[in-house]
């Protein structure tokens, strides 16, 4: 893709996993799509008009964790009892900032929370309660802990129990939510919010709120939010590596996306990434059969794809 210095870019996802042509039913896949090309004119609108990646990062995140196909906010997975605990993160790439907060059930937009971490706080990472606390301080708009469950993760978290109550869902049909962009001024950011792995127990967190794990944003080097087995990105460092591979082995945002998934391969973990560098090129990269996910840029038409091939 050729790029140009006021290029912006957007690129979001909707989760990796399992996700197939043969178990998708038509009105799902219709609405699916739908629901992306919401989130990313969303976003696209932010950018078009000049906007900051930081914006367009959010608004696009926020669209999706409403949106109940996807497991973040409303219609996010569920704990091992019942719950919903939601974990966020957002990251700009100019001066750095970042916020995160994990474990949260009373706020409606935990990536706005995640924002407020970083601009109103003097730290990076709140976890519940503080961090509802802080939402509420914060005026942030609050939702009860019941409004983000929906029927399906009620009856995906009933099939998980009745196979294997000690298990949790590997599988990951329905992801995480995420959001890289580069705007016109050249500034990259980073925003991630998920309901977790359903059934998860002992407050688990993922790799999605921890930040160079599931997100990421640099100017110098490119902006991440990643999806999948949250164990092994964690440990991978996933977000934090494909970014320093790119500034430090001046890989570009396809290459450096396919390396640090095949470490999370070697350690046992399936999943994707979405990438944009400083120049605006954007990838996505996923080890699963499928992965929701949609991208645009300036002077490009709107993608949306779910599937492999
Ligand atoms: N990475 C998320 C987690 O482990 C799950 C996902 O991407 O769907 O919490």
């Amino acid at each position: 893709m050729t790029t140009t210095d006021d290029q912006w870019t957007l690129l979001i996802h909707g989760g990796a996993g399992v996700i197939e042509r043969t178990s998708m039913t038509p009105g799902r896949e219709v609405s699916t799509r739908a629901a992306l090309a919401a989130a990313l004119e969303a976003g696209a609108t932010v950018l078009r008009a000049g906007g900051a990646a930081l914006d367009a990062v959010e608004v696009a995140v926020c669209a999706l964790e409403d949106d109940p196909h996807f497991n973040a906010g409303h219609g996010a997975a569920l704990t091992h009892d019942g719950q919903v605990a939601l974990d966020a993160a957002i990251m700009e790439g100019t001066g750095r900032g970042a916020g995160a907060v994990c474990g949260v059930s009373r706020t409606r937009h935990p990536v706005s929370l995640a924002r407020a971490v970083m601009e109103h706080s003097p730290h990076v990472f709140l976890a519940a309660p503080g961090a509802d606390a802080f939402a509420l301080a914060q005026e942030l708009e609050q939702a009860d802990p019941d409004w983000f469950i929906t029927p399906e993760r009620r009856a995906n978290l009933a099939e998980l129990l009745a196979r294997d109550p000690d298990e949790y869902d590997a599988e990951m049909k329905y992801g995480t939510v995420g959001a890289v962009a580069r705007d016109r001024h050249g500034r990259l950011a980073a925003a991630t919010s998920t309901g977790g792995v359903t059934g998860k127990r002992w407050d688990r967190i993922g790799d999605t709120p921890v930040i160079g794990a599931g997100t990421w944003a640099d100017d110098r080097a490119g902006a991440v939010s990643c999806t999948g087995s949250g164990e092994q990105f964690l440990r991978a460092n996933a977000a934090g590596a494909i970014a320093a591979r790119m500034r430090l082995a001046g890989e570009d945002p396809a290459t450096a996306a396919a390396a640090v998934l095949a470490e999370v391969t070697e350690l046992g973990g399936t999943g994707g990434a979405i990438v944009v560098a400083p120049d605006g090129e954007g990838a996505w990269a996923f080890t699963t059969p499928g992965m929701y996910r949609a991208r645009v840029s300036s002077g490009t038409d709107s993608e949306v794809a779910l599937y492999r091939d």
